[in-house]
């Protein structure tokens, strides 16, 4: 049966109906009152979902020009910065610094473990001089669905002083909750297409105000990411360059979507969505690739077990046609990624644990059984686990 797909990867994630119809029409001219209109609405709202009172900044980028725009219009060559990685998105900020000329210093963890919040703190508390410009973390790293503890290292860079903290919620952010006004973080990095239930293209950046003091002086060359130019131009609700606008036709529904719903509920959801899959997956044999005390709400890695991962996979996708993400990197095989981000519900993690369990159980996996995994999730959902 065609057209059926359902879209279990953490991004591009399942778009609403309300949303692609939204999108369903002619494009707008940008210069225009109408437009102006859509983009104070656009501002409020996502305002709102980042509990933040400074203006958001929306960038036609993918997430990656986001988090590069936050790193840039705040540092210059040279700056001491350091990056905690522990996955494949860390590590693409260790290269993004790296590109610039910065110099940074790495804090490791193990793939699959969060990072060890003590080593942060003892780093930050050995510089007496003051010359750590940044810390720059993936809080929820998509590579293996572990959620880092954002709350105790923001701890630390507070309690250091001078530091900016620069954040990768790209799978946070809309699934986990940021206060980012409350918490004083500093540049907050986002993508359309992970919690916004909106496709690819818009990369978010929520700069607080000492970030905005850094960017005075921050000298990296900077043009289209040029963020002062965003500041401008959203608080005239308007944009510097041509905005994709059918695609902020969807971001103005889905924030709609997203209030109706309200924060705490859209948490909750994620959070129920997480607890029911790891407890399946458990039910049938396998293990969640991160600790359940640092488990992301955007997406569960879990380890293969005796079946190879990619089988796992493509059988979904050839019997049921739900396509899950492999693992990256050395863990490509080993793992396979459920994401469960954004437009998804309780009935999708049904689905996907029901074809789950028979893909496994046609494999042969060991500890699979059919109902095992469904029963599991079944109680989270009926509030009995
Ligand atoms: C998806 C994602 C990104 C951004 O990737 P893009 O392909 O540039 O949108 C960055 N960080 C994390 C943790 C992600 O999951």
């Amino acid at each position: 049966m065609d057209g059926k797909q359902m879209l279990m990867i953490p991004g591009p994630t399942p778009v609403p109906e309300r949303v692609l119809l939204a999108m369903a029409q002619h494009p707008i001219g940008h210069r225009t009152s109408e437009y102006s209109k859509i983009q104070a609405e656009v501002t409020e709202n996502l305002n709102w979902l980042h509990q933040t009172q400074h203006n958001v900044q929306m960038l036609v980028s993918s997430g990656t020009g986001a988090m590069e725009a936050g790193i840039i219009n705040v540092l210059s060559a040279g700056d001491r910065v350091v990056c905690c990685s522990n996955g494949k998105f860390g590590d693409r900020w260790v290269k993004v610094c790296q590109a610039y000329g910065l110099n940074v210093e790495i804090v490791t963890a193990e793939w699959g473990k969060p990072l060890d919040t003590e080593q942060i703190r003892e780093k930050l508390e050995s510089d007496s001089e003051k010359t750590i410009k940044a810390v720059i973390l993936t809080h929820s790293e998509t590579s293996t669905g572990a959620l880092n503890d954002l709350e105790t290292i923001n701890k630390h860079v507070k309690a250091h002083g001078e530091a900016l903290i620069i954040v990768d919620a790209v799978t946070s952010l809309g699934a986990y909750n940021i206060p980012i006004d409350d918490w004083g973080l500093d540049i907050v990095a986002s993508g359309s297409q992970k919690g916004y239930m909106i496709p690819p293209g818009l990369g978010f950046v929520a700069v607080g105000p000492k970030a905005w003091e850094a960017y005075k002086t921050a000298t990296l060359p900077r043009f289209y990411l040029d963020l002062g130019k965003y500041r401008k131009a959203t608080a005239d609700n308007s944009s510097p360059f041509t905005p994709p606008v059918n695609l902020v036709f969807g971001l103005c529904e889905a924030l709609r979507m997203m209030k109706a719903e309200g924060l705490e509920s859209i948490f909750a959801r994620h959070q129920r969505l997480t607890t029911a899959t790891r407890a399946a997956v458990k039910a049938l044999g396998l293990q969640p690739f991160a600790p359940d005390e640092a488990a992301s709400t955007a997406v569960t890695a879990v380890l293969g077990g005796d079946a190879d991962a990619e089988k796992i996979r493509s059988l979904l996708k050839k019997r049921f046609d739900i396509a899950l993400a492999g693992g990256q990197d050395h863990l490509k095989g080993q793992i396979f990624r459920i994401g469960h981000l954004g437009f998804v519900g309780d009935r999708d993690i049904l689905a996907a644990i029901g074809a789950l369990e028979a893909v496994l159980v046609e494999l042969g996996s060991a500890g699979a059984a059919t109902g095992a995994g469904i029963t599991a999730a079944a109680k989270v959902f009926a509030g009995q686990a």
